[in-house]
């Protein structure tokens, strides 16, 4: 491959990935089809099937244009090669362009014939502002009053409530990070209708989001047995409490000492103490924090409990460095001072 060739296909390629998998920081600077187009595409909330339609149907159209326009590019990056000229290219160049022309018009009848289908109802109450939005960019999931849709880059699932069958089957839980300043669970759930021509399909949702989704959502959802829904923050929060605990140094009970059962609730043995580690970990030289002398009192989650019901809910940023006074002698402790018991 010569230079010239080579560094459009490079930059091509780039092209064609930001493309189809739009990054964030073009979705951020609106760089995405749906607004480049928007004044075509239409308002979602007067016309959301056109909208909709219009928008699959163009993003079908401009990714399936993709081999065709590196097959025009090189037209003009390599003029030697003679591209133009059809008869005379070279057989796996012929190929390509006789398959990039093919996925074209492809594309072209699949669009057409999707667009014949409009169904109106869900227009009318699309415009009704009593409706659920929620989901991943690129995966959004819409409740209606009687149906449940999932709008993703070529297609749109619809389904409606009174046929389907909802299944909470998994759950994944992203804990506390720079990235993201709270802690989320996303929840899968697995939408079936018993209708037969519908397919069933797979959504994901914030587990803080699940709340909106079942009062919208008038059938009954269950929750496969493995799976637990944290719906409010705090809940959240504890499981990120429960990993980092686990990180810190474990304390060894003195022999002859008896475990008691946890002061909040009773219902099982104490499990922590609390020991001011987190100036020997080099944090912070000036900690704020106290030597606690209580003996262990608390299990993990009622101490999780404590721990979260003493922070700002609006600064969620702050909770994993906040410090929190011991629920017995008041003796201020940060995360980092909790220790299981061995
Ligand atoms: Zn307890
Ligand atoms: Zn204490
Ligand atoms: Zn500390």
């Amino acid at each position: 491959m010569e230079n010239s060739e080579l560094s459009f296909t490079l930059a091509y390629t780039v092209f064609a990935i930001c493309l189809i998998f739009t990054p964030n920081e073009f979705r951020a600077a609106g760089l995405t089809i749906q607004n480049v187009f928007s004044p075509w595409l239409g308002s979602e909330d007067i016309g959301f099937i056109e909208h909709h339609l219009r928008r699959t149907s163009l993003t079908i159209l401009i990714h399936s244009a993709l081999p065709l326009g590196y097959y025009l590019g090189m037209c003009v990056a390599d003029p030697e090669e003679n591209l133009i000229n059809i008869h005379q290219v070279s057989g796996s160049w012929r190929v390509f362009f006789f398959l990039s022309v093919s996925l074209q018009l492809a594309s072209w009848v699949l669009v057409i014939y999707c667009s014949g289908h409009v169904a109106a109802n869900i227009n009318r109450e699309f415009r009704r502002i009593d409706k659920v939005v929620t989901g991943v960019p690129g995966a959004q999931v819409i409740v209606t009053d009687s149906w449940i849709l999932k709008v993703t880059t070529y297609h749109i699932y619809m389904a409606l409530q009174s046929d389907c069958h909802v299944t909470v089957t998994e759950s994944r839980q992203h804990q506390l990070s720079p990235d993201s300043p709270s802690p989320i669970q996303i929840l899968t759930l697995r939408v079936e209708s018993i209708n037969p021509a519908v397919r069933p399909f797979s959504i994901s949702l914030n587990s803080t989001d699940y709340t909106d989704f079942r009062e919208k959502f008038q059938a009954p959802i269950r929750t496969s047995p493995n799976v637990v829904v944290h719906q409010t923050v705090s809940e959240l929060f504890l499981e990120t409490f429960r990993a980092q605990v686990e990180l810190n140094q474990r304390y060894t009970l003195p022999s002859g000492q008896e475990v008691e059962p946890c002061f909040g609730c009773m219902q099982v043995p104490s499990s922590t103490k609390l020991l001011r580690l987190c100036q020997t970990a080099g944090i912070e030289n000036e900690s704020e924090c106290q030597q606690c002398f209580c003996r262990p009192m608390w299990c993990l989650l009622c101490l999780g409990r404590w721990f979260a019901s003493h922070q700002d809910q609006q600064r969620l940023d702050t909770w994993l460095s906040s410090k929190v006074p011991c629920p017995t002698c008041r003796a201020k402790f940060c995360i980092l001072d909790v220790c299981l018991i061995r």
